[in-house]
């Protein structure tokens, strides 16, 4: 009987193993930046049509290829950059596989332009489903230029798998910033049907942050710097005060090469425990670099997972260098406005010593002396068992309580004054009663108290940003969509001779043109109140030349006052937690200096009868 069994047509093995390397244009966009970057290119210039649908043109000043070379690199496991089996132990480019071009010839129409920087003349080549169909000599200039019309023109079922042009493209902004984050030193653009969405100059890694994330995240960023024989670690956290409801801004690389790791990720939010409010999460771009050797970049095809030889002790060095970090900026804030420029508290503030957090360091901790715990990755990857042994540096490993014994960090909030008025207990065990929905009635010692809740909030929100803003910023919250407000030119520019300090309070914004657009407001405004607060700040600030200070006071002032009137108290319960936090001011005058209790005597109840 005659054999079935046929070796596959290449071009069906290359539309086959493409379904594994390109998934959607992003991946695309991927795999040819890398082929940029691999050749050295130090401007990378990336054109998309139709998040990727009509075209992707990749444009780069690297090295080029010749003749043969740029024939041969649609072939099926072509590549420059694997010699002996012994190079997969030691690469340091981001191909390796030769798969990425054969896969992407196979399902769509190419034409690769390319010169070498000392050739004459390059070559142009066209290519339908993995066939060459043109192939001539070129006049263009050094560097290789790529472009993929029709992306899966023959594989309907994944072009009809394609989400939006808005989930696309998404995707591969997503892969342009994991790229343009791993290398800071080249220059790229990204034009997304002739709209430029990045144009990044080279610089250092901060300013790339920068220039990714907004002018405003400068100020969040922590650096973290550790050198071990097992890792060097060097970038950014975010401050815990900026922390965000979603994981959008987790950026871990390795050799410059953008990867997931939960684990990982795990250890960098264990570091920051405590310090971020519940249900969000913390930034972080930090980058790792380790021997080759000692990583598996070939677990996953698209190269997303990487398997470390020590994971277990890079997870301890993550979490303590962070730790670390986020401790010295805690007991060193670097406040964002100029220290230098005489800072004058206003009078009543100047002599009560700013508050600051207390971060306990125990000197005689040693995380590398007992046995036990760090939680492990279980072998199948990403889920954590609660006590694996670590082992490494020498026989030793880590004790979580130990860890939890090196920072103690007590929170300012603990800190609390001392009430004046007083004998309060009695009248907190009694009836709240509200009316007016401004007003609470309630028993004192001897008679009733009237209580202006409106003020009482005013003063509770002004004494505690007052105490808080000092020794650190202001928790900000994201807005989901920015605010507006039409502001004058002075608005604008006393606006702006403030931007520190509105900064320090939480605020973020960008102006277009009259048009004031808040993105992040302090997280105690209300939503309601935001316009009215914007409002007290410039009624305040703009036509004066105010020191510090003053200014300090009139945008916590601002925020008190607008923050008060949206005060609601509903029940016995929130009446009794806002006269509580009432008792522990030492003011009794709202801080415009009104009247927030008023005493009605026994005495004066029974001259009414
Ligand atoms: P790999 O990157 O895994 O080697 P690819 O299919 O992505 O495989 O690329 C095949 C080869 O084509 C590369 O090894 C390289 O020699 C060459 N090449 C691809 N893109 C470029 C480029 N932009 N500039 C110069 N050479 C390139
Ligand atoms: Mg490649």
């Amino acid at each position: 009987m005659k054999g079935i069994i046929q070796l596959l047509p290449d071009h069906i093995a290359n539309q086959i193993a493409a379904g594994e390397v390109i998934q959607r244009p992003a991946s695309v966009v991927k795999e040819l930046v890398e082929n940029a970057i691999d050749a050295g290119a130090t401007k990378i210039q990336i054109y998309i049509k139709d998040a990727g649908r009509t075209s992707i043109q990749i444009i780069d000043n690297g090295n080029g290829m010749n003749n043969s070379d740029a024939l041969m690199c649609f072939e099926r496991h072509a590549t420059s950059k694997v010699r002996t089996a012994d190079d997969l132990f030691t690469l340091q480019t981001k191909g390796f596989r030769g798969e990425a071009l054969a896969s992407i010839a196979a399902i769509s129409h190419v034409t690769l332009r390319t010169k070498q920087p000392d050739a004459e003349t390059g070559i142009r080549i066209e290519m339908e489903g993995s066939k060459i169909k043109m192939n001539e000599p070129c006049v263009c200039s050094s560097g290789t230029s790529f472009e993929i019309k029709n992306l899966f023109f023959n594989v309907p079922a994944r072009r009809n798998f394609l989400k939006s042009d808005n989930v696309e493209f998404g995707h591969i902004r997503d892969e342009f910033e994991r790229i343009a984050l791993a290398h800071p030193s080249i220059a790229f653009t990204i034009k997304h049907n002739d709209t430029e969405i990045y144009n990044l100059n080279p610089g250092v890694l901060r300013k790339r942050i920068v220039d990714i994330l907004g002018r405003n995240s400068n100020d969040k960023l922590v650096p973290i710097e550790e050198t071990t024989d097992i890792v060097a670690l060097h970038g950014y956290v975010g401050k815990p005060e900026f922390a965000k409801k979603s994981r959008g801004e987790q950026f871990l690389f390795v050799n410059d090469r953008y990867f997931r790791d939960s684990y990982f990720t795990h250890a960098i939010t264990r570091a920051f425990e405590g310090l971020l409010p519940s249900k969000h999460f913390p930034s972080f771009f930090l980058y790792m670099t380790v021997n080759p050797a000692k990583i598996d970049v070939n677990v996953h095809p698209t190269k997303t997972e990487i398997k470390f030889e020590e994971d277990k002790l890079i997870y301890a060095i993550l979490l303590s260098s962070i730790r670390q970090a986020l401790g010295k900026y805690n007991i060193s804030p670097t406040l964002d406005f100029d220290r230098e420029t005489s800072f004058d508290l206003p009078a009543y503030m100047k002599d009560q010593p700013p508050v600051e957090p207390v971060v306990q360091v125990n000197p005689h901790f040693n995380p590398f002396r007992t046995s036990s715990t760090v939680p492990g990755r279980n072998s199948g990857g990403n889920q954590f068992t609660s006590a694996i042994k670590a082992e490494g540096f020498g026989n030793t490993s880590i004790e979580k309580n130990d860890w939890d014994a090196f920072y103690k960090i007590e929170d300012v909030e603990t800190i609390q004054p001392t009430p004046l008025i007083e004998d309060q207990e009695t009248s907190f065990e009694s009836n709240h009663f509200l009316f007016s929905g401004r007003h609470i009635l309630t028993n004192a010692s001897s008679g009733f108290m009237l209580i202006d809740t409106y003020r009482a909030y005013e003063r509770i929100v002004y004494d505690d940003l007052m105490k808080k803003f000092i020794s650190n910023p202001i928790a900000s919250q994201q807005l989901l969509f920015p605010i507006e407000k039409q502001v004058t030119k002075s608005d604008r520019s006393a606006w702006e001779s403030n931007e520190t300090l509105l900064k320090r309070f939480g605020f973020s914004w960008q102006f277009e043109s009259d048009t004031l657009q808040l993105n992040a407001v302090p997280s105690i405004l209300q939503e309601e109140s935001i316009q009215d607060c914007i409002e007290g700040i410039l009624e305040r600030i703009a036509y004066q030349t105010i020191d510090k200070g003053e200014i300090a006071h009139a945008v916590i002032l601002s925020i008190a006052t607008s923050a008060g009137k949206r005060q609601k108290i509903t029940n016995n319960e929130s009446a009794r937690l806002l006269l509580e936090q009432l008792m522990r001011s030492e003011e009794q005058l709202s801080p415009e200096g009104k009247r927030v209790i008023s005493y009605l005597s026994t005495e004066e109840i029974s001259n009414r009868f």
